[in-house]
């Protein structure tokens, strides 16, 4: 390992994939699906990197490879190495929804004092977060982890890499229930931030109205910061609005001068990622007029909460992911926005296992009672449930949708297009 970090020292870079070579870097050789990136070390190491960690006993000889017994625990450990080594604060975010719009609103407020790093678009994985570890600048001084799982201990790992100073679950709801096996292993799963921060006395923000969240954290709840509506919190939150922007008002406990904020997101629920952003910098000491002036210059523009125009429809773009708790206040947020005509473009969830039916069900119901002008229903997984009646369409995938609108065009309405990167529904945003 000391080999492996003279030399990470040296260009501070590292790479897992062999078409991006900078010079100077290590390669790490990694496993996928379909791929084992032993076979492209050699390659790597011809094309610029100066080093190349392989876990495959026959290049153990080649120049240029360290051979290690398994190369994404050695990408890990040099990771949680240099995390240490740098001194950085890290503050660890997980959750079920909002971890990277809360991550982006968070790091654009801390940035107004600090030389922050943040974890990249959505790296939030076993590969993500060392990789998020390992490129931040030499200066940096705070980093705003995001960490995202799919079953249980994969957030105990990310911690004992990133081993965060401070900590914030977003939220606990449905999403990835089939690797979390229910909801119960979800709160256990994501709860594993809360364990580690209690075990090293290590501080939590939580939001004070979240009932799961409160339980989650048990004893320690008292000495938590707390961010909410209510007027025990630190940060308190009121008069939220959507139009189709978010807007609130904030204040921190014991002043009397609530800040009007506004902001580029719509969603409701962002009020409570803007929130925690808030209650972060004022934790940390950047002061309400920069705080303010973060949060309202945040554009999203990243497929998630964002508001584009176009031709003649106004649309409400929340295509990066979905699942059920998202799904729901994406519609809820969609009613409560004021139009002429509505059309509701979904996708179909995915990684919901033997609950993915009734959840699709659940979602058709809300949608109905919505009673949209128009629905486009977009996957398999919508098939047998789309509503016989006038003014509801299904197609098979994000392709087919387009054909229809292209021929069909979308006129005068606002138009939410919500589901997964799986149904690519950005792409119909240049039909609409
Ligand atoms: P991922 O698991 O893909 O990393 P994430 O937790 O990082 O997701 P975001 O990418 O910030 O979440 O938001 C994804 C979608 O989740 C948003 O577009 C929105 O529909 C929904 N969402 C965001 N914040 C919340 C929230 N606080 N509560 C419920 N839903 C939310
Ligand atoms: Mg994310």
């Amino acid at each position: 390992m000391e080999q492996i970090y003279q030399q990470y020292l040296l260009s501070r870079k590292v790479t897992t994939d062999s078409r991006n070579c900078p010079p100077g870097s290590i390669y790490f050789s990694l496993k996928g699906e379909r791929f084992d990136g032993n076979e492209f070390a050699l390659e790597a190491l011809s094309k610029g990197c100066e080093m190349a960690v392989v876990d495959d006993v026959r290049l153990k000889n080649e120049k240029g490879c360290i051979w290690v017994s398994d190369a994404l625990e050695a990408l890990q450990s040099l990771a949680r190495h240099h995390r240490q080594a740098s001194g950085v604060k890290v503050i660890g975010i997980t959750g079920s929804n909002g971890k990277t719009t809360t991550k982006e609103l968070m790091a654009q407020v801390l940035s107004r004092k600090y030389k922050v790093w943040f974890t990249q678009g959505n790296l939030n994985n076993h590969i993500g977060v060392p990789l998020t570890l390992l490129s931040m600048p030499e200066a940096t001084e705070m980093v705003v982890l995001e960490m995202g799982a799919n079953h249980q201990g994969e957030i105990a790992r990310l911690c004992e890499i990133g081993r965060p100073d401070f900590g914030l679950i977003t939220n606990v709801g449905k999403a990835h229930i089939e690797g979390f096996g229910s909801f119960e292993g979800i709160k256990i799963g994501k709860g594993e931030l809360y364990r580690f921060l209690k075990r090293e006395g290590r501080p939590v923000f939580i939001n004070r109205e979240n009932a799961h969240l409160k339980e989650m954290l048990g004893t320690g709840f008292e000495d938590a910061f707390q961010y909410g509506t209510g007027d025990a919190c630190d940060v308190k939150g009121s008069g939220a609005r959507v139009n189709p922007f978010l807007s609130f008002f904030w204040q921190r406990k014991g002043v009397s001068e609530p800040f009007e904020q506004q902001t580029q997101l719509t969603g409701i629920y962002n009020l409570e990622n803007a929130l925690a952003a808030i209650a972060v910098g004022i934790f940390f000491g950047v002061s309400d007029a920069d705080i303010h002036a973060a949060i309202a210059a945040y554009q999203p523009a990243n497929q998630r909460s964002q508001v584009v125009k176009t031709g003649t429809n106004k649309i409400i773009m929340d295509a990066y992911n979905a699942n059920p708790s998202s799904m729901a206040v994406a519609l809820e947020n969609f009613r409560s926005i004021p139009a002429e005509k509505r059309v509701v473009v979904l996708g179909g969830m995915k990684e919901l296992g033997i609950e993915s039916s009734a959840e699709h069900q659940i979602l058709m119901d809300q949608l109905k009672a919505m009673a949209p002008d128009l629905a486009f229903l977009v996957g398999p997984e919508f098939k047998e449930l789309v509503p016989k009646t006038k003014g509801y369409f299904w197609f098979e995938s994000g392709e087919a949708l387009i054909r229809h609108l292209t021929s069909h065009p979308v006129e005068n309405a606002l138009v939410l297009v919500k589901g997964s990167r799986a149904n690519q529904l950005e792409k119909a945003l240049s039909v609409l």
